[in-house]
């Protein structure tokens, strides 16, 4: 199954394979951009129907998720289990729920992401969540990046779990083989 939803990533685009130059200065043989799949509602749901699956007997009440990356999840979430959505934004550089979004105590809340490293946005959405008193029960998020080093204390479910290696520019093993390093994202030259 994961592998499936892995070849998902990669036919969308949304999992490119070769030599990158990353935001950071490394250099990495993979790249993944999460709303390159996302801008397929079909894909969307498909994804996040497999991701919601453990969480249909929790008795959920509301997904919520980090603003921008987990706004789509969130929504394709709670379609999937039949509730609401609700997103965070940082504010000032706290993460809260705004426009009138509110959670009442004891609700049963599922946190969803498009992808963790180090779960910082999601860590903070969990305790935003508790500070309105509301019990987030769950995450689950599209891609796990963090090579399971990632502990929120909550049950954790991603649809993949995807460790991608970087190497620092002057000592990068896809540099040696000759392959030309491309920005991802930047458009092609014309
Ligand atoms: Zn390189």
């Amino acid at each position: 199954m994961e592998e499936e939803l892995l070849n998902i990533f990669k036919e969308s685009g949304a999992l490119l394979e070769g030599h990158f130059l990353l935001t950071s200065g490394r250099h990495s043989g993979r790249y993944m951009q999460c709303a390159q799949v996302l801008q397929y509602p079909h894909l969307a749901a498909r994804l996040v129907g497999e991701l919601v699956r453990p969480f249909r007997d929790m008795g959920i009440e509301t997904v919520i998720g980090p603003a921008m990356g987990g706004i789509l999840v969130a929504h394709e979430a709670a379609r999937a289990l039949g509730v609401r959505a609700l997103f965070t934004e940082r504010e000032n550089g706290v993460m809260r729920l705004r426009r009138g979004f509110k959670l009442t105590p004891q609700e049963k809340v599922l946190v969803v992401e498009d992808v963790i490293t180090t779960g910082g946005s999601v860590r903070e959405v969990i305790e935003e969540v508790r500070q309105s008193g509301a019990l987030p029960l769950a995450v689950g998020v599209l891609v796990d990046r963090s090579g399971g080093r990632v502990d929120f204390g909550l049950p954790l479910t991603a649809a993949v779990e995807l460790e991608i290696a970087t190497y620092p520019a002057e000592d990068c093993p896809l540099c040696r083989q000759g392959l030309p390093c491309v920005k991802p994202g930047s458009r092609t030259p014309r």
